[in-house]
C-alpha cells in the first residue's frame, strides 16, 4: 500500500436535514471523529478521519441545510466553509427518494467551483416508492459525480470514497451551470465580467458572486461595501440590474433565480427518474401531464402558435387600419401644405411613406411581442422547448436551441444572443446559422402587405402561418444538414429547466412586450428613417426632365428607370427573372439588407413616386395594378424576403457571437444561395400547375 499522501483530501459532507448525512459520516469515519464548534458560533462541527486508497480524508460534517442564501446560521455556517476553506471535496448527501427537493442544494453547489460528489441515499426508500433514477443521466446532467447508497445499510460505501479520492485528484471534469433564462443571463454575465476586471472576486467564483448581488444576499453586499471604491461601484451596477429585473419581471430578481433554478433540477428530475406511480398532486404536474407529454405535447404547441397567429391578425388588422388612415392624412396634410417639389416629395414620400409605411404595423408587431411574452413568463415556452427536445435530438440539435429559435419569431438579434445558454460550442454555432430562417416580426409587414394585396381576408393569415412554418421547417432542415456535413459531433444531454408556472403579471408582460416593441419604433425613427430617406433620393434621382408625351404612370416608370436605384435594379434583374421580379422589386430587396421592414417602405415609395398618396390601402391597390405583380409573384418574393440574408443587425450579431468573418460570410452566403433555390421552385412549379 502506498504511504498517505501528506496532505489529507479536505471533504465538506453537505446536505439537506434528515438526509443521511450524520449516517453518511459515521460509515465513512467509524469511531475516528470528534466534536466542537465552528469558530464563533455554536453550531456543532463534528469532524473525523479516514483512509482509503493509501490517501488520508478529512471529513467536516457541515450543518444541514436546505439552501444557502445567508439568512440563517447554519446556512452561513455552511456556506462560509466551502468559500473560505475551500475543501477538495463536497460530498452532497440527497435523498434519492425525494430528488427534487434535495437537488436544489445540490443546484447551489455546482456554482462554487469545488467538485462535488452526490451521494445519492435512501435508494432503497426510492425503489420501494417505485421510482427509478438513470444515475448515469443524472450525472451527465449536472456535471458531477453520482454514487447510489443505501448508508444505513453500509452499500455503496466503496464507491462513494473511491468517486470522492476520484474528484479530489482529477478535478469536476465538465462543468455545468444553472441556465438563468434570457433576461438574467446577461445581467449575470456583465456583473461576472465587472468583478473579474475590477479584480474583486478574490479566490471566489465571479458567476457566483454576481448571482448572490443579484439576490441582494447581505454578506456578500457587506464584502464588496468593505472593497471601497470599485466595490461600491459595482453594487450600483447591480443595484441597477435588479431593478430592471424587477420591473421586466414583476418580481424580485431573488425570486426569479430561486424560480429557474427549481425549474434546472425538475427539469433534471423529469429526464432522470421513471416514476412507476406517479401521484399527480400539485395542478402544475397535472397541467404538464397535457403540455409537457411527449406525444400531446407537441399538437397542443402547435394549436397554441395557431391560436397566437390568428390573435395577431384579426385583433391587429383593425388597428393597423386606423394607422393608416392616420398616415394617410399626414400625407395629405403635407401636400397641402408643402408647395410641391423636392421637399413635398421627400417628406410625402421618403419620409411618410416609408416611416409611416412600417409603422401601421406597429399594432400586429405588439399583439405578437405580448403574445411571445405571455407564453415565456407563464413557463410555457420551457415545455414547449422541452416537448420538441426528441425533435431537435433528430436533427442534431437540443430542445434549448428551440427556445433561441422561438425568440427569433420576435427578432433574430436576441435569438442569436440568446445561444449563450447553448453549452455546447457545435449546436451554438448550428443554431446561430439557422435562427435567421425563423421569421421575425420586421418581415410581418412584407407578409400582411403582399398577402392582404393578393389573397382575400380568410386566406391571409393562412399563407402567412404557411411561411411561418415554412421557415421553422428550412431552420430544422439545414440544421439537420449542417450536423450532418458541416459541424458533426455528439449533442450531450443537459437539463431542460421546468421552471413553476406563474401567472405573468400585467405589468411584467407588458414591460416585456413594450421593451421589444419600443426596440421597432427606435429602428423605424433611425434605421428606416434614414434608409427611407436614402432610398428615396437613389430612386429620385438624378431627375428627367418632364415629358408631355407621357401620362403619369408612364413618365414615373421611366423616372425610376433611369435613378441611380433603378439601375441597381436593372443590374440585378436577370439574376431574379427566374424568380418573376423585376428591376424594382430587386431594389427593394437590396434595401431590405438594411431592415427587412424597408422593403416595404421601398415598395411605398416606388409606388408612391408620383401619385397623389401612399397609404397601405393604396399601396396594395397598386399592386394588384401593377402588371409584374400576381399571387404567385407574392408567394414567392415572401418566401424569398423570409429566406435571404439576415439584415444589417443580425449580422453584427452573427459575427460578436461566433467571432469569425468565415462563419458571418457563410450564414450571408447560403441564406442568399437557399433563398433563390427555394423561390425559384415554388415560382416555376407555380407556373407549372396554375
Ligand atoms: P441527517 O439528519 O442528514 O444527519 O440524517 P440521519 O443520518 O440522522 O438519518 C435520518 C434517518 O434516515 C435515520 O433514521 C437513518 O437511519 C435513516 N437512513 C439513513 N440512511 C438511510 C438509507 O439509506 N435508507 C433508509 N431507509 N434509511 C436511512
Ligand atoms: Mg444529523
Amino acid at each position: 500500500m502506498a504511504e498517505p499522501s501528506v496532505k489529507p483530501i479536505v471533504v465538506a459532507l453537505a446536505g439537506n436535514p434528515n438526509s443521511g448525512k450524520t449516517t453518511v459520516f459515521n460509515e465513512i469515519t467509524g469511531a475516528r471523529q470528534h466534536v466542537g464548534n465552528y469558530p464563533g458560533v455554536t453550531v456543532e462541527k463534528k469532524e473525523g478521519e479516514r483512509e482509503f486508497a493509501g490517501r488520508a480524508l478529512h471529513v467536516v460534517d457541515l450543518p444541514g441545510t436546505y439552501s444557502l442564501t445567508a439568512y440563517s446560521i447554519e446556512e452561513i455556517v455552511a456556506r462560509d466553509f466551502v468559500i473560505e476553506e475551500h475543501p477538495d471535496v463536497i460530498v452532497d448527501v440527497v435523498d434519492a427518494s425525494n430528488l427534487e427537493r434535495n437537488l436544489y442544494l445540490t443546484s447551489m453547489f455546482i456554482e462554487l467551483d469545488v467538485p462535488v460528489v452526490v451521494a445519492l441515499n435512501m435508494m432503497d426508500v426510492a425503489e420501494a416508492r417505485g421510482k427509478h433514477i438513470d444515475v448515469t443521466l443524472l450525472a451527465e446532467l449536472l456535471g458531477v459525480r453520482v454514487v447510489p447508497l443505501v448508508a444505513r445499510r453500509g452499500e455503496g460505501m466503496k464507491e462513494l470514497l473511491a468517486a470522492i479520492v476520484d474528484a479530489a485528484d482529477h478535478g469536476q471534469g465538465q462543468e455545468v451551470h444553472v441556465n438563468f433564462g434570457p433576461e438574467l443571463e446577461p445581467h449575470i454575465a456583465q456583473l461576472a465580467g465587472e468583478i473579474s476586471s475590477r479584480e474583486l472576486a478574490d479566490h471566489l467564483p465571479a458567476r457566483w458572486l454576481s448571482i448572490k448581488l443579484l439576490e441582494d444576499d447581505a454578506q456578500i453586499r457587506r464584502r464588496f461595501e468593505a472593497a471601497g471604491e470599485a466595490g461600491r461601484a459595482v453594487l450600483a451596477r447591480a443595484e441597477e440590474a435588479r431593478r430592471h429585473l424587477e420591473q421586466m419581471i414583476g418580481d424580485d430578481a431573488e425570486v426569479a433565480l430561486a424560480d429557474r433554478r427549481y425549474g434546472f433540477v425538475s427539469g433534471a428530475c423529469r429526464e432522470a427518474i421513471t416514476d412507476a406511480q406517479l401521484q399527480r398532486t400539485d395542478w402544475s404536474e397535472r397541467v404538464d401531464a397535457v403540455v409537457a407529454n411527449r406525444v400531446i405535447g407537441l399538437p397542443v404547441f402547435f394549436l397554441f402558435m395557431w391560436l397566437m397567429f390568428e390573435m395577431v391578425f384579426r385583433l391587429g388588422n383593425p388597428l393597423m387600419g386606423w394607422l393608416d388612415t392616420f398616415f394617410a392624412w399626414l400625407g395629405t396634410l403635407t401636400r397641402a401644405t408643402v408647395p410641391p417639389g423636392q421637399l413635398q416629395s421627400l417628406l410625402a414620400d421618403g419620409i411618410i411613406g416609408g416611416v409611416g409605411g412600417v409603422l401601421v404595423f406597429l399594432p400586429n408587431i405588439l399583439l405578437l411581442f405580448l403574445a411571445i411574452s405571455f407564453l415565456e413568463d407563464s413557463g410555457y415556452m420551457a415545455r414547449a422547448a422541452f416537448v420538441v427536445d426528441r425533435i431537435m435530438h433528430q436533427v442534431g440539435l437540443h430542445g434549448k436551441s428551440f427556445i433561441s429559435m422561438l425568440i427569433g419569431f420576435g427578432c433574430t438579434v436576441p435569438a442569436v444572443l440568446s445561444t449563450r445558454m447553448l453549452e455546447s460550442p457545435r449546436e451554438r454555432l448550428v443554431t446561430i446559422l439557422v435562427v435567421p430562417l425563423m421569421s421575425c416580426g420586421a418581415r410581418l409587414p412584407v407578409y400582411i402587405l403582399l398577402a392582404g394585396a393578393f389573397f382575400p381576408a380568410a386566406w391571409a393569415g393562412k399563407v402567412i402561418f404557411a411561411v411561418y412554418a415554412l421557415g421553422v421547417f428550412l431552420a430544422l432542415l439545414m440544421a439537420r444538414l449542417f450536423s450532418k456535413f458541416l459541424l458533426t459531433g455528439p449533442s450531450r444531454p443537459f437539463v431542460m429547466e421546468l421552471p413553476p408556472y406563474r401567472w405573468p403579471t400585467l405589468k411584467g408582460t407588458a414591460v416585456h412586450m413594450w421593451d421589444r416593441g419600443w426596440m421597432y419604433v427606435k429602428k423605424a425613427g433611425t434605421t428606416i428613417l434614414a434608409m427611407s430617406i436614402c432610398m428615396w433620393f437613389l430612386l429620385s434621382h438624378p431627375t428627367l426632365p418632364p415629358d408631355a408625351t407621357l401620362t403619369d404612370e408612364q413618365s414615373a416608370r421611366a423616372a425610376i428607370e433611369h435613378s441611380y436605384a433603378g439601375r441597381l435594379g436593372k443590374f440585378l434583374e436577370p439574376a431574379l427573372r427566374p424568380l418573376g421580379f423585376d428591376y424594382r422589386i430587386a431594389t427593394s430587396l437590396v434595401a431590405g439588407l438594411a431592415a427587412k421592414e424597408i422593403v416595404v417602405s421601398t415598395m411605398a415609395t416606388v409606388h408612391s413616386l408620383g401619385e397623389s398618396d401612399a397609404t397601405s390601402r393604396e399601396l396594395r391597390e397598386a399592386l394588384r395594378r401593377d402588371p409584374v405583380f400576381n399571387p404567385l409573384v407574392a408567394v414567392t418574393l415572401m418566401v424569398f424576403v423570409l429566406i435571404y440574408i439576415p439584415c444589417a443587425a443580425t449580422v453584427a450579431a452573427i459575427y460578436k457571437e461566433t467571432g469569425s468573418w468565415r462563419w458571418t460570410g457563410f450564414a450571408v452566403g447560403y441564406t442568399c444561395v437557399l433563398a433563390w433555390a427555394v423561390a425559384f421552385v415554388v415560382y416555376q412549379v407555380g407556373r407549372l400547375l396554375l
